[in-house]
């Protein structure tokens, strides 16, 4: 038989016997992601970045000092469209001598998407335990939930450090007395998530103001009020290498970052808010620093560039083994 024809009498029988027996590639989605971790150095520091989940939000309602079609269309550019899917990071950096915690996740404070940080620090090899610190940018749900269950400590070895005004203001009964009804789970979240350490003389507030204040070698806290009274970045540092956590400076990337004046419901003081962003924005894109954003897409790392009188976001590259 010439060679041609065998092997189309042979694809031919192969194509009839695929048909007749079930197909092999018959296996279930499984609709789960990876582990949410992603490590890289900053000089001889360890830093992870912990997922905590993504949640869908509604961001054309939510963001302020806009209007509902320049976000859509702002968003439209970045092929997003409302609601959008938003990262909840936290970030856990290892100096050699301190295991400090960034910000804990929203557990279960945040609707049902959340509370994945922990399982997520387990992946990446560590343990609670561990944690000597934890650093808190701030006292709204999503970034505290995570810091206690059932009334105890899920970080039992660790004090907690915030700015002093962040706790006079989410842990105070009369405060939470006087807001509005739907403002109240917001005290509510940050008490039960801060009180177990403050019975246990575990939460230790700072002054983050001037020229910040140094928290372990390597690591200083910067006050950046404004989204809440006691807002703050942590600006880690090793070897001349710096990244800059900065919590909720901002939330929506694809909107945000080319339109800085842009603030969000979320804001306490979106008038002290906007500058705060503004002036940080410039900082990072002259000096060319790395930033991590809780609510950039996982990992949200990476740096800024100015762009006419916005700014482009260019994500940290990946590297598989730091
Ligand atoms: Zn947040």
């Amino acid at each position: 038989m010439p060679i041609l024809r065998r092997i189309v009498i042979a694809g031919l029988s192969a194509v009839l016997t695929a048909t007749t027996l079930p197909a092999l590639a018959d296996a279930p989605l499984l609709k789960t992601q990876a582990p949410g971790w992603y490590r890289m150095m900053l000089g001889k520091f360890e830093v992870t970045a912990l997922s905590d989940g993504t949640v869908a939000l509604p961001v054309d309602k939510l963001l302020t000092n806009t209007t509902a079609d320049r976000v859509n269309g702002l968003l439209a550019r970045a092929y997003l469209k409302t609601p959008v899917e938003t990262s909840v990071n936290g970030y856990l950096v290892n100096t050699g001598s301190k295991l400090v915690l960034i910000d804990a996740g929203a557990a279960g404070l945040f609707g049902p998407t959340l509370g994945k940080l922990v399982a997520n620090l387990k992946a990446a090899g560590y343990q609670p335990e561990q944690v000597d610190e934890v650093y808190v940018t701030h006292m709204h749900p999503d970034h505290v939930g995570g810091l206690a269950a059932d009334g105890k400590p899920v970080f039992p070895n660790a004090i907690v450090r915030a700015d002093g005004r962040e706790g006079d203001f989410w842990l105070s009964q009369a405060n939470l007395d006087k807001a509005p009804a739907d403002a109240k789970g917001f005290f509510q979240g940050a008490m039960a998530s801060l009180n177990p350490y403050a019975a246990a003389g575990r939460l230790k507030p700072f002054d983050g103001g001037g020229e910040g204040v140094e928290l372990v070698p390597g690591i200083r806290a910067m006050a950046a009020h404004g989204h809440t009274p006691g807002h703050s970045l942590y600006i880690v540092e090793s070897e001349g290498n710096r990244l800059v956590v900065w919590g909720d400076l901002m939330h929506v990337a694809a909107v945000q970052f080319a339109m800085p004046a842009v603030t969000i419901q979320f804001d306490v003081d979106a008038k002290a808010a906007a500058p705060q962003r503004k002036k940080n924005y410039a900082d990072a894109a002259r000096k060319g620093y790395y930033v991590a954003v809780a609510h950039v897409a996982f990992p949200g790392i990476g740096k800024l560039r100015a762009d006419g009188r916005g700014y482009q976001w260019i994500p940290a590259n990946y590297q598989s083994a730091p």
